[in-house]
């Protein structure tokens, strides 16, 4: 863009002492030689601007563009900053009498790891999934920990009455 600015400067200043020129002159073919030349220059010129006007488009694009990119970074850093304290106080724990690996929230006075849990093959690769409690259909009968993010990471329940209320019970009693 430099480049093209010290262009249109020098087209301009060709073109003033041309012109200049034209006053001095008398000859009728040599003031026509020397409009013409008047008239590239100033074409020259406007090239220039033009192409000035073109990159300050495009780097104006460009700018527009940062600013929505580094508003949506931002955004997920905060959001990610959010997630990482609303499970500050999780570990890897057994739930469902040991059968289920999970990251939990401390069992609290009543010996229980309350949900959500996240999945832990999740939280291995930094992402936070709270898993869904889903009861068994017919077709496919058993309860279990789904995750949104993959069906590979489904934990089935072993056979017996759970409920999200006693999935996390601690085995502090046995
Ligand atoms: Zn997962």
């Amino acid at each position: 863009m430099l480049n093209e600015i010290q262009l249109a400067i020098a087209s301009i200043t060709g073109a003033k002492s041309i012109a200049e020129g034209l006053v001095a002159e008398r000859d009728t073919l040599k003031l026509t030689e020397l409009a013409t030349t008047l008239n590239a220059r100033l074409i020259d010129a406007q090239a220039s601007v033009l192409a000035i006007q073109r990159d300050q488009a495009l780097l104006n694009d460009e700018l527009a563009r940062l600013k929505k990119e580094n508003a949506e970074l931002t955004d997920r850093l905060k959001r990610v900053e959010r997630t990482g304290q609303q499970y500050a106080d999780y570990e890897l724990t057994s739930i469902a009498s040991g059968h289920c690996v999970v990251y939990a929230a401390k069992p609290d006075e009543t010996g229980m790891c309350k949900p959500p849990y996240l999945c832990a093959t999740c939280l291995q690769n930094g992402k936070h999934s709270a898993l869904n409690f889903e009861m068994g259909t017919q077709k496919d009968p058993g309860r279990r920990f789904v995750c949104p993010v993959s069906a590979a990471h489904t934990l089935k329940l072993p056979r017996g009455g759970w409920t999200l209320q006693n999935v996390g019970q601690t085995l502090k009693d046995g």
